[in-house]
């Protein structure tokens, strides 16, 4: 990935157009490792793939022919996966709150599990889509995640039964549950205590009548080999629960909505500088014990917190860049942030850096790149969703021909 960066930099450097514009470079072989490491870990789960963390083309096909299935949000999602030969039989529409002409939609098209949490969604559902399935979906604690999706999603177990006792009055039939721990919650346990109240609501669901077998465990899965929690160790936690709560051979499909598992580490991105100043120190001396200066260098580049940093502003990442030539021990240091293009005080990429002098046309590499950032290219700042360059390694390519081929024989089969 890195070589076929410094390829294109160097080809767009020379370019003779006068914009430049920020890429990623997407290692899928690396999508292909982390399916066959989930299904290694997590071998009692079915793989569904979270369509709004990143549905790039290259992204989107390579997972279906890895036969996952899809979690989609909208009909524009639906639409995607349906357009490249997914079947309706692996999508979920997973999301509580959907607009009816949506509901519709996925009447229309066969899909036919739809996730909600509240009674005017059974209301819509059963005027809009009467023969869907329905997935209940729970609130967990994830107070201490990151990002917290139980804070918007998910009714408390308490209105749990009331709301079984509504979808059957209604002859909605619910077939199962659901949850989201939050993405980068730090303690695994969140899984397991989850599937503790999934277990609940089952026996909930069973006795009022509903067939229930389905159990979706959600996302929040980490995507980088860094994050604070590993993903085997999630998988070992929720192993042990599954086994606990919903034994092998119990007959219940068990499911998972992943997102930034499986593309996070896969793109990279490089950025340009695209203007450059130098700003003196009010208090001169302040930075010496660190560096050899007393001035900052504030860098501009073409993308920014409203575009492809976003995660800066939601996940409170902060983006480190690799530089394409590394500095040498003699080079100077200078604190130095970066800014986004957008003319607005809050665009702030990084601060607190110590980098060498760089200059403007100067491209910075930013690795695991791959989730929630795709498509956003900076709108604010005027600019467009960013290009994406596929690369594939030739031991993930035979992986995955070999995969195909499997699957080509199930079917013939
Ligand atoms: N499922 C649902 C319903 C979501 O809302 C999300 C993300 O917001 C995901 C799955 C994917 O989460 P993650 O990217 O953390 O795996």
């Amino acid at each position: 990935t890195r070589d076929l960066l410094k390829e294109l930099t160097l080809g767009a450097s020379e370019a003779t157009t006068d914009e430049v514009a920020a890429f990623f470079v997407a290692d899928l072989g690396a999508i292909v490792r982390k399916h066959f490491c989930f299904l290694k870990c997590l071998p009692r789960v079915r793989p569904f793939y979270a369509v709004k963390c990143n549905s790039s083309p290259g992204v989107l096909k390579v997972l279906a022919q890895l036969g996952l299935g899809f979690s989609c949000a909208n009909k524009a999602e639906m639409e995607l996966v349906q357009h490249i030969g997914v079947p309706a039989s692996k999508i979920i529409y997973a999301n509580p709150c959907k607009q009816i002409a949506q509901i519709k939609y996925a009447a229309k098209h066969g899909i036919q599990l739809l996730s909600f949490d509240n009674e005017m969604e059974l209301a819509k559902v059963v005027k809009s889509h009467p023969s869907a399935k329905m997935v209940l979906c729970i609130a967990t604690d994830d107070s201490h995640s990151l990002s917290r999706l139980s804070l918007k999603f998910g009714v408390s177990l308490k209105s749990c039964r009331h709301l079984l006792e509504n979808a059957k009055k209604s002859h909605v039939e619910v077939v199962g549950v659901s949850f989201h721990i939050g993405s980068g919650c730090p303690d695994p346990q969140a899984y397991a205590q989850s599937i503790a109240d999934v277990r609940l609501v089952f026996e909930m669901g069973t006795e009022l009548g509903h067939k229930m077998h389905v159990l979706d465990l959600g996302g929040g899965f980490p995507g980088t080999e860094g994050a604070k929690v590993r993903f085997e160790e999630i998988a070992s936690v929720i192993n042990s629960a599954l086994d606990l709560y919903f034994p092998e051979g119990c007959g219940v499909d068990i499911l998972a909505e992943l997102g930034r598992y499986y593309v996070t580490s896969a793109f990279t991105v490089a950025v340009s500088i695209i203007a450059k100043k130098e700003v003196l120190l009010d208090q001169p001396g302040k930075e010496e014990e660190n560096g050899s200066t007393t001035k900052t260098v504030v860098y501009h580049l073409d993308e920014g917190v409203y575009g492809i940093f976003n995660s800066v502003l939601f996940d409170n990442i902060c983006p480190t860049p690799i530089l394409q030539k590394k500095p040498s021990t003699e080079q100077p240091l200078y604190s130095s942030s970066l800014w986004g293009p957008a003319v607005d005080g809050c665009d702030c990429v990084a601060e607190g850096l110590w980098l060498p002098q760089l200059h403007v046309g100067d491209w910075l590499v930013f690795d695991n790149m791959g989730a929630y950032t795709v498509g956003m290219g900076s709108p604010f700042g005027g600019t467009q969703a960013c290009h994406i360059t596929y690369a594939m390694s030739r031991v993930a390519w035979e992986a995955l021909r070999r995969q195909l081929m499997a699957a080509e024989q199930e079917d013939d089969a």
